[in-house]
């Protein structure tokens, strides 16, 4: 008795409720049609035709309402586990994508791209000197700047690509038909709309810049794991210069017009 109230207790949610009361209703649809028929058996009654009536409905009945619970049950259950595995895919502060739900859904972007013969672009952004809005601002502001990014980005990008939290000021855009050029321009009027964009806090202007690192998928590249690593070197190399700027992985610097390789920053990248 003990352990069937231990079991009651792990009801928490409507979903589970519904199950357990379809269970329990199913229970009794059992026994009162077995008990309908032993009833029709056995007991004489003057008042037969009732009876029957009876014993037809009562089953009938629970029946019915076991159904219903036990589907209301489910549904309820599938609509939960689908917003919770929406969840474990999202970033809570900025809303966006987080690691996990960038690599699940950009490695179906990469199927697509491949069955397509279409280009798949990266970039990698991440906040400028962001340590000292929080040095001097505190860490709220921080958390603040990082949504009014986040903003600007998904604002920023189509439907079909996919915006991501890569982790603390760093986001990540896979641009879908996007080649390496398509990809750097974007990028760059990215940057420009940041930079034009300061956000506010405590009615001054906080100044926000990013740089970032842009790479095209190669067909070659079996997994995003090389996309990264190469979008990174990339973003290296945009921190190394300076800040407040695009450059493109220098293994396809050549593909851009107007890049020139820059051997001295490549090579600290590799
Ligand atoms: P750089 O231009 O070289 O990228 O300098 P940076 O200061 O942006 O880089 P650094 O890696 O030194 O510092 C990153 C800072 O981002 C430190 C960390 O506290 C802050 N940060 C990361 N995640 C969050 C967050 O969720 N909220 C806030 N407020 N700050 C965060
Ligand atoms: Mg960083
Ligand atoms: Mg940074």
């Amino acid at each position: 008795m003990e352990s069937f109230y231990h079991r009651l207790g792990k009801v928490e949610t409507s979903g589970q409720a519904l199950l357990v009361s379809g269970l329990i209703a199913t229970t009794c649809s059992l026994a009162s049609s077995a008990g309908a028929f032993w009833a029709y058996r056995t007991v004489d009654t003057p008042f037969l035709s009732l009876a029957i009536l009876m014993i037809t409905l009562v089953p009938f009945f629970f029946i019915l309402a076991s159904s219903f619970l036990l589907l209301r049950g489910f549904q309820i259950l599938e609509r939960n586990n689908k917003k919770l595995s929406e969840e474990v895919e999202r970033d809570n502060l900025t809303r966006l994508a987080n690691r996990y739900g960038f690599v699940r859904h950009g490695r179906n972007m990469l199927v697509q791209a491949g069955l397509q013969k279409a280009p798949l672009s990266l970039i990698l952004l991440d906040a400028d000197h962001f340590k000292n809005i929080n040095d001097s601002h505190g860490h709220l502001a921080g958390d603040l700047a990082l949504q009014h990014l986040a903003k600007i980005l998904r604002q920023a990008c189509r439907e079909s690509d996919l915006v991501a939290r890569w982790g603390g000021e760093e986001f990540a855009i896979l641009l879908r038909a996007a080649d390496l050029s398509g990809a750097h321009g974007f990028a760059e009027r990215l940057r420009e709309r940041i930079a034009e964009s300061p956000f506010s806090w405590n009615g001054k202007q906080v100044e926000l810049t990013m740089s970032a690192g842009v790479t095209e998928w190669q067909h070659n590249d079996d997994d995003l794991h090389n996309m990264i690593i190469r979008a990174d070197e990339a973003l290296y190399v945009a921190k190394s210069k300076g800040r407040n700027q695009v450059q493109v992985s220098h293994q396809q610097i050549d593909q851009v017009e107007g890049f020139e390789l820059d051997v001295e920053f490549c090579d600290a990248a590799a």
